[in-house]
């Protein structure tokens, strides 16, 4: 008999909903599609053989690094924060309308990208430790950036903080100039709001609000992950995946769970984080059982865009189904990218090297035959300048061990 391509099986064995979902999901050469927007989604899903080859499993790669706008997943979120925010009437195209968001960089150059196909200006809060590769990129797609100095998210100068106070200040300048308290968001705003300076004083701000703005896992709930059950088969075992807002664990557990009842979920936390706690403990502090004390983890990452110390809307939304979080120091994240580079000609940055690494856990934890899926969410390029110069130049010559790989010591 002829086979059956990955959606047939899956849309014959599920409901009119599964079907509409699932119905979206391209196969085989894409047809021509309309502007970068069209370039979003429908990533392949590979094997990557050295690691599917040592642990005796299939470990496969959502490439989320492929989407063609601004080449991460959060093209999807940029998109769908977009969409729903115009739907609603908060953003309108070409009016001058302002976008403003904080972000570690990958969804500031996914929405400065969009913005400039549906004619908004951009304006990007991110810290300041963050590769320069993403701010320069950011300033290249003309948007506004503001790099501002790490600070916890209870401090005003924190960059999410930021871009939401200056999104309501422009709002409030450009709504309501009469109100008292608005001419005085105004001027505060033409003193420190370069989008001001800009010339752009016309438009509203919208603040896109990644973290608690429920469209970004919904993006991953009716994208990524009918895009994995279909491409799988409807066969997965686990999903894999570090969380920076939740979006995309949230989402993909949201549609394979109820599908899947035995499938795995994994948290891939960087060291530093709080949410391997959340999901272990379901609290966000170490708990040192020995001294009694309960505190947040202070630990620094060269990791960047997973990894948080507090509760998000998006990693809440899907946090029951998710069933285990394992802890990836900065060492093992290096020690992954390296070996990717070194066994498969795999270039990715520093979170996907930290997916990758649970994902061998993972496996190895399962059993052989068994397949895990994970995402590689960027390229190695946005991080030269940080984890790749921490991580250093692939020889040409070595012959690496998985197993010192997961064993290398870790640094802190
Ligand atoms: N990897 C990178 C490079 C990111 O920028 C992000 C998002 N901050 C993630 C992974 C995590 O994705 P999510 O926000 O959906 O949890």
């Amino acid at each position: 008999a002829a086979p059956t391509t990955a959606t047939e099986d899956v849309t014959a064995a599920n409901s009119q909903d599964d079907k509409k979902l699932l119905g979206s999901v391209r196969h085989g050469p894409p047809a021509i599609v309309e502007g970068v927007e069209g370039c979003i989604g429908n990533t392949p899903l590979f094997r990557i053989k050295s690691l599917s080859d040592e642990t005796g499993c299939e470990i496969l790669a959502k490439a989320e690094f492929l989407n063609g706008a601004g080449g991460s997943p959060k093209d999807r979120v940029a998109l769908s924060m977009i969409q729903t925010a115009e739907k609603e009437g908060s953003l309108r195209p070409h009016s001058g309308d302002v976008i403003y968001e904080g972000t570690s960089g990958s969804t500031g150059i996914s929405l400065a990208t969009l913005a400039r196909a549906r004619g908004y200006l951009a304006h990007i809060c991110m810290p300041s430790d963050q590769a320069m590769e993403k701010s320069d990129m950011l300033l290249k797609l003309g948007a506004v950036v503001d790099r501002v100095p790490p600070a916890p998210i209870v401090e005003q100068g924190n960059f999410v903080n930021r871009a939401r106070n200056l999104a309501q200040a422009r709002t409030a300048s450009n709504n309501s100039p009469a109100d008292k308290s608005s001419a005085a968001s105004a001027s505060q705003l033409t003193s420190t709001d370069p989008t001001s300076e800009a010339g752009v004083v016309t438009g509203r701000g919208f603040f896109t609000d990644q973290f608690e703005n429920v469209a970004n896992y919904a993006a991953h709930f009716n994208g990524t992950g009918p895009e994995i059950y279909a491409q799988c088969g409807g066969k997965l075992d686990a999903f894999v995946a570090g969380a920076g807002t939740g979006g995309t664990i949230s989402g993909v557990a949201l549609f394979l769970k109820p599908r899947l009842p035995d499938i795995k979920v994994v948290l891939a936390d960087p060291q530093g984080s709080g949410l391997f706690n959340r999901v272990r403990y379901g609290v966000m502090f170490d708990i040192k059982e020995r001294e009694g004390t309960r505190r947040r983890p202070q630990v620094d990452t060269i990791v960047e865009g997973i990894g948080i110390n507090r509760q998000t809307a998006n990693f809440e939304a899907g946090r029951e189904f998710i069933d285990d979080a394992i802890r990836v120091t900065d060492a093992q994240a290096i020690a992954m990218a390296r070996w990717l580079v070194e066994k498969d000609g795999i270039f990715v940055g520093s979170s996907s090297a930290v997916n990758c690494f649970a994902a061998v856990k993972t496996a190895l934890e399962l059993g052989p035959g068994h397949r895990v899926v994970t995402i590689l969410t960027d390229s190695g390029t946005r991080h030269l300048s940080k984890f790749w110069a921490m991580a250093g130049d692939v020889g040409g010559t070595v012959d690496t061990k998985l197993e010192d790989v997961l064993n290398v010591k870790s640094d802190i």
